[in-house]
């Protein structure tokens, strides 16, 4: 098929490439023109612009920051588009703005999914991502085909909205528990106990999570260049509060993890990765736990 991807950054840049890798042919287009470089070097073609990307491909796939960005591009593609085309959008974004978005491709046949991912840049690479699509069955059935391109569990969640009503829920779960696992890691040490021990004692205990597996021992291994940077964090957590107040639905463990990671943002971590925050905890504390790792 003729596929078009918009956003080939951390996560656009591999989803995009394991496309390519299925056999499809692939036009790209980023802002920024260093985003493209080695998926032109593998055989995609990058378009000058945002209109002939759209009107040159059947699926167009957008992996971009998040509300604001794919309203603006949804905006500037959509009137390029028409009957039996389909625009994905693979992005953490408010269910609220993807039904909107849907609506206007509606207004010009073109069918919308929207299919946010969870799995990280690691997941993009090796095409194991987590991918949750809100949208008509059959599109997704037509579609499915592209997704196992990039990811292993593929989920028809619902309706437009549905995927990332899924996503928002996961990732409020995610960053709440990455703040706790920083503040347990930073405790134990501070009290006393190896790092390492404590990893192990919580990985095969009631605490552990993908979060600790994952996350509390990249910290230790003090890996921790940015692939998922706080602003996109509080991105995520600010739509998953916004989802709550709109449903009159009351959290109060989320919305302090919440306040925290906004701490961070406005205090220097913006675009670090949002692991990276425990080095504010271990400042606080007088403890480094980051680098303990027993290889
Ligand atoms: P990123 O910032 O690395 O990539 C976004 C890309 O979009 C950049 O290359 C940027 O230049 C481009 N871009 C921004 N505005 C644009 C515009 N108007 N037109 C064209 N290109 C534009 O971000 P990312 O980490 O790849 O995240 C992308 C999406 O995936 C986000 O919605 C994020 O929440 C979600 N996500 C990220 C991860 C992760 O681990 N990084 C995991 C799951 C989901």
């Amino acid at each position: 098929m003729k596929i078009g991807f918009i956003g080939t950054g951390n996560m656009g840049g591999p989803m995009a490439a394991n496309v390519l890798a299925g056999g499809h042919e692939l036009l790209v287009y980023d802002s920024q023109a260093t985003a493209t470089e080695a998926l032109e070097a593998s055989g995609a073609v990058r378009c000058d612009n945002l209109a002939s990307l759209a009107s040159g491909s059947e699926v167009v796939f957008l992996s971009l920051p998040g509300p604001s960005e794919v309203t603006a591009v949804a905006a500037q593609i959509l009137p390029q588009m028409s009957s039996g085309q389909t625009l994905v959008d693979m992005s953490t974004n408010s269910p609220s703005v993807v039904k909107d978005i849907a609506r206007d491709a509606r207004a010009r046949d073109v069918v919308f999914l929207d299919a946010p991912v969870s799995g990280g840049v690691r997941g993009a690479k090796k095409g194991t991502l987590a991918i949750m699509v809100g949208g008509d069955a059959s599109h997704y059935s037509r579609l499915e085909p592209l997704f196992k391109c990039m990811g292993e569990n593929i989920f028809h969640v619902g309706d437009v909205g549905a995927g990332n009503v899924a996503k928002l829920v996961n990732n409020m779960l995610a960053f709440s528990t990455m703040m706790a696992n920083a503040e347990a890691l930073v405790l134990g040490a501070k009290a006393g106990v190896d790092p390492n021990v404590l990893w192990n004692v919580v990985r095969t205990s009631s605490g552990s999570s993908m979060t600790w597996e994952g996350g509390a021992r990249a910290i230790l291994r003090d890996r921790l260049a940015p692939t998922f940077t706080v602003d996109l964090a509080c991105k995520d957590i600010g739509l998953a509060t916004d989802l709550a107040n709109e449903l009159d639905v009351d959290l109060t463990m989320v919305p302090t993890a919440e306040r925290l990671l906004k701490d961070f943002q406005a205090n220097g971590y913006a675009k670090e990765d949002v692991l990276a925050t425990v080095k504010a905890l271990e400042e606080a504390a007088g403890v480094v736990v980051r680098g303990t790792w027993d290889e």
